[in-house]
């Protein structure tokens, strides 16, 4: 197996290290394609799935990303182009934007904090990326700075990812997953798993440590307790919007249209950078 990858990828540069695997950079020896080539272990992906519609089982990771990807693509979703199995892991060949970087390394090229109108343009494109997922029946359930690409000259983003994910379901989730600083009160609390609302309180989450650059949250308590601070200088649309999104309730939050609807989004753009 590993002949027939090395036949067609050269890897280069580790890109990045997250939680379950490491990516580097990579090129399609056929023509020269940059691409991202992102290997995860199989003991910390034993999840498949069945796409809805179709018989074999996948990957979860692999399954999801072909949802949001086939039959429409998305430009704020990053593309999988292909996928091997190993013995003992899987390898995706994925997008890779050139100049890129993600976005907790792009915030700290930015002295740590985003301006309004630059965090406008990023939480947009968010949005609209979580919003074609849910489309598609695909719910990503850890979107945060790190996964979320940003190219430098164009400023266009990528949601990459989905290995913490899940089918959209009518019901709440089984089980929860994601980031915990990220974790919306009713599941600590209630235990109770729903899907877009909890994406919607993760949205806050992230609009609030872009602004503010550091997290809203620093323990369970403050979750539950709706410990919010915000410091001086914010715009009165930017702190409704981050608490609507970060509202106790879940039936209380914003959908995806609201908040791109939201006031704060028409607030002059004056200055981006
Ligand atoms: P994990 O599932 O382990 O969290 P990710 O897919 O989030 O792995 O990737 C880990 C890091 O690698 C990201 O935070 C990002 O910095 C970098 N990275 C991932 N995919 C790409 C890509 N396609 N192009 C460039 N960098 C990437
Ligand atoms: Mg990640
Ligand atoms: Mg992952």
């Amino acid at each position: 197996a590993w002949a027939v990858f090395e036949s067609l990828y050269t890897p280069g540069e580790l890109l990045g290290q997250g939680g379950f695997g490491s990516v580097c950079a990579g090129v399609r020896n056929a023509d020269g394609k940059q691409v991202a080539i992102k290997f995860v272990g199989k003991e910390v992906n034993e999840d498949f799935i069945t796409i809805p519609g179709e018989t074999e089982s996948l990957p979860l990771e692999v399954a999801l990303m072909q949802m949001v990807s086939k039959p429409n693509r998305h430009e704020n979703v990053l593309e999988l182009y292909e996928w091997f199995e190993m013995p003992d892991c899987y390898i995706l060949i994925l997008e890779r934007p050139s100049p890129c970087t993600d976005l907790c390394h792009f915030q700290e090229d930015h002295n740590g904090w985003l301006s309004e109108p630059l965090a406008q343009h990023i939480m947009r494109q968010v949005v609209q990326a979580a919003s074609h997922c849910s489309d598609c029946g695909v719910l990503h359930r850890d979107i945060k700075a790190e996964n979320i690409l940003i190219n430098t000259d164009t400023l266009q983003l990528k949601l990459i990812d989905f290995g913490c994910g899940d089918l959209l379901q009518d019901t709440p989730f089984r089980y929860y997953a994601g980031t915990r600083a990220y974790f919306p009160p009713e599941w600590l609390c209630e235990g109770e798993y729903f899907g877009i609302p909890a994406t919607v309180w993760s949205l806050g989450v992230l609009l609030f440590s872009l602004v503010c650059g550091y997290l809203p949250f620093q323990c369970e308590g403050d979750i539950i307790e709706r410990n919010i601070h915000f410091p001086e200088g914010l715009s009165e649309g930017c702190r409704d919007l981050i608490l609507w999104c970060l509202a106790r309730h879940p039936s209380s939050r914003p959908t995806f249209e609201e908040i791109l609807s939201h006031k704060w989004f028409e607030e002059p753009q004056k200055n981006i950078e």
